[in-house]
């Protein structure tokens, strides 16, 4: 058969799950890694599409390149996969993601590079991308390769700090170690990796995968130092003398509240809180769990509210509740994780708003009075608005509150002396090149556009190194 018509015989297959009941007990990953044999099966699936995007040719079609935010050469290393050539393949998806293998895990290919995929529109269905390009880098990493830190490129006399290590550093680090660059990444928290490392769970991306990249970048001279939380005007000034240049990968850490009666309850906790707990149980393996037994509550639809119940479910919680405003398919987060999340015994109340929470007479959790919505009229965005009904309320037993509702920026005590502009909800103002209102610092992630995706941070951090090496090439 014409190569170009091998998605007609071979069936789109994803990566196979551990089973639901077996998966509960542990903390490991859901997904099996596709094996040799899937990956090169799958890859011949790929049509290479005509257009041909990486010689500049624009189009308002999204292409697997185009759809991701990395613009990766996806085309040409599923070829190469298809050849069984993974040290190529390998070249290449590094050369434009700073961790192909942790993106191919953690990122929403159905509306990015998947979305994209010409075959998306068929019945087909796409080519499993990210799983190919999770295979192919595990594959060369059990070969031994290793991604490029730019050991073998002539330093050329510049240091620059990075504040933060969640992937916008993390890439932003990469892209200027393989610059010649000198790189002092300073974490408040005692691990690196940001939001990979305490956010999103072991089931979805295992820990030591994230430990890895940090493990070659230290081997290729970064410094790390973690415990340094760098916020006061005096540390930044330092920095600004000792630095040719920083950048800024500080996230969006500030979990939103639900504006609910006795929120402060004992037994209403922030979502990150429990995802913290239990990301650190994982790596020091300690058994206390804070919501053995309990029934609980989980206020939200997106995807930290998906790794919230599923981590209470893991965390042996007696019965495990999502209450969210909207319905099914108007969740903002990944249909996979609720599809996971209900496999795994998670019991959705749509059309849910809390209103109020049921304390003791010591100010614990007993219930929660929630008011029945429905959805009304467009918003500017599309989106449906909220309604609440009138005499809906009904009560919901439960003795753990887990907001999931968001994330806020902090305005850090420093930017008003170092001259940062910032926007109407504390995130600080970039321009297309990630360059701040001052000079001699850059930003990107989460700490510019708010919670958003681990692949935007990735993007803006190397937007960031290629404009900070190219302002040290002007400068010369
Ligand atoms: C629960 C959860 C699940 C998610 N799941 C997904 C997913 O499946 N797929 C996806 O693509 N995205 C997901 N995201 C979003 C994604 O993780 C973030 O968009 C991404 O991590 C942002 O990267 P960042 O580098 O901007 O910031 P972060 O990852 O937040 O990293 C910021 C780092 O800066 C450090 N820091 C902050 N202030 C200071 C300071 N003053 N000094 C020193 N260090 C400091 C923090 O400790 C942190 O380590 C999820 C987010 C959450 C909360």
């Amino acid at each position: 058969m014409n190569r170009k018509k091998q998605y007609l015989k071979i069936k789109k297959e994803t990566p196979k799950k551990r089973e639901a009941r077996k998966r509960v007990s542990d903390f490991y990953p859901t997904y099996y890694i596709f094996t040799t044999e899937e990956a090169c099966t799958q890859s011949l699936r790929c049509i290479k599409c005509p257009v041909d995007l990486l010689k500049g040719i624009k189009s308002e079609f999204n292409f697997c390149r185009t759809g991701c935010p990395l613009n990766n050469k996806i085309p040409i290393w599923i070829e190469k996969v298809k050849n069984k050539d993974i040290k190529g393949a390998f070249e290449i998806s590094n050369e434009t993601s700073p961790f192909p293998e942790i993106l191919g895990m953690v990122c929403p290919q159905d509306v990015l590079c998947q979305g994209g995929c010409t075959l998306s529109k068929t019945i087909s269905g796409s080519v499993a991308i990210g799983a190919i390009e999770v295979y192919l880098n595990e594959q060369a990493f059990k070969m031994g390769l290793k991604p490029d830190y730019g050991e073998n490129i002539k330093k050329i006399g510049k240091r620059v700090a990075i504040i933060g290590s969640g992937p916008s550093s993390m890439s932003c680090a990469t892209f200027l170690l393989r610059g010649g660059v000198e790189v002092d990444m300073f974490e408040k928290s005692d691990r690196p990796g940001g939001l990979l490392t305490y956010g999103i769970p072991n089931f979805k991306i295992k820990k030591d995968v994230i430990l890895r990249r940090f493990r070659w970048m230290q081997e290729a001279g970064m410094n790390l130092h973690l415990n340094s939380n760098i916020e006061t005007p005096e540390q930044i000034k330092r920095m600004m003398d000792d630095y040719d240049a920083i950048f800024v990968g500080a996230g969006a850490p500030r979990g939103r509240g639900a504006r609910m009666k006795n929120e402060d309850a004992h037994g209403v906790y922030n979502v990150m809180d429990i995802l913290k707990h239990a990301q650190k149980r994982v790596f020091e393996d300690f058994y206390e769990s804070i919501l053995e037994g309990k029934n609980v509550i989980v206020i939200g639809g997106g995807d930290s509210a998906m790794d919230a119940v599923r981590t209470s479910v893991r965390m042996k919680a007696k019965s495990v509740r999502c209450a969210y405003r909207r319905d099914e398919t108007n969740m903002p987060g990944s249909h996979k994780e609720v599809v996971n999340a209900r496999e795994e015994g998670v019991i959705f109340e749509f059309y849910t708003a809390p209103k109020e929470v049921i304390i003791d007479k010591d100010r614990y959790v007993r219930g929660l009075i929630c008011q029945k919505t429905k959805l009304g009229s467009s918003d500017h965005t599309g989106r449906r608005k909220i309604e609440i009904i009138e005499n809906s309320d009904f009560t919901l037993d439960c003795d753990v509150i887990i907001l999931a509702l968001g994330f806020d920026n902090i305005v850090f005590p420093w930017y008003d002396d170092a001259q940062i502009n910032t926007g109407k909800w504390g995130n600080i103002i970039v321009d297309e090149n990630k360059r701040t209102s001052n000079a001699k610092i850059y930003a990107g992630g989460d700490v510019v556009r708010g919670a958003d995706l681990a692949v935007t941070a990735a993007a803006d951090g190397k937007k960031a190194a290629f404009s900070i090496l190219e302002d040290f090439n002007k400068n010369k």
